[in-house]
């Protein structure tokens, strides 16, 4: 089986070569000295309302009033070209093993910054709707989820939040309003005593404008959520 699976890696490498996404070098998506680089660059958090510079993640108090995630983390922006190519590549091109490298950035943000786990914490991506993820083939939050909530030993609960909303993608809209008009009642919870009394860690890939991860973390709270984190990969 093993000479079989090997034999398969082995074609496949020979047909399609990969190339580092940072230094084209051959054999890998991300060398290991690309990945020490990117991993390197995170070192600023901001507030995901006013944008002012801070090291925790958390959004100001005169802040807290505009939105509904109480801390938001970032591990690139999404001007970071090398940071935006994987993204691109594993979402747009299904080159899913990236989501281990795009995970980790994740996971060192996390950990640089400290933030303070706790056991009871639950791990929840931004669902795709059914016909988006029929198309794309899989969640890209969930599996970058699935990957955090190991790393950490904390609950996916990747079915309870879902959208029942076809939405345009966030990418197609401009500005916060737009985007936010665009999401709208666009998530529903469907088991909210899962929910109740829970911190939850919301995860996706991108954030432009904070507008889905927003509209999520209400629909959270309303079914019993005490607090929303917002993680994301990079922040547009
Ligand atoms: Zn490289
Ligand atoms: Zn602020």
């Amino acid at each position: 089986m093993n000479f079989i699976k090997n034999a398969k890696k082995f074609a496949l490498d020979v047909l399609f070569p990969k190339f580092c996404f940072g230094c084209a070098k051959e054999g890998v998506f991300l060398c290991a000295p690309c990945e020490k680089d990117i991993n390197d660059t995170i070192n600023v958090q901001k507030c995901p309302v006013c944008s002012l510079r801070n090291f925790s993640g958390l959004v100001c108090p005169p802040c807290k009033k505009y939105t509904n995630l109480s801390r938001f983390l970032f591990a690139h922006s999404y001007k970071n070209p090398l940071a935006r190519e994987l993204i691109h590549a594993f979402k747009y091109q299904g080159i899913i093993e990236l989501a281990q490298p795009l995970a980790g950035l994740m996971v060192r943000t996390v950990k640089n910054f400290e933030v303070p786990l706790r056991k009871t914490m639950l791990m929840a991506p931004i669902p795709l709707h059914p016909a988006r993820l029929r198309s794309r083939g899989f969640n890209q939050s969930e599996m970058l989820a699935s990957i955090l909530a190991k790393e950490f030993e904390l609950e996916l609960v990747a079915d309870n939040l879902f959208r029942r909303v076809h939405t345009s993608p966030q990418v197609e809209c401009t500005g916060f309003k737009e985007r936010r008009k665009n999401i709208e009642k666009a998530f529903a919870v469907k088991n909210p005593s899962e929910l109740g009394g829970k911190r939850v860690l919301l995860i996706d890939d991108v954030s432009t404008s904070r507008a889905t991860l927003d509209e999520a973390a209400g629909v959270l709270k309303e079914a019993g959520a005490i607090s929303v984190w917002g993680i994301v990969v990079a922040r547009g």
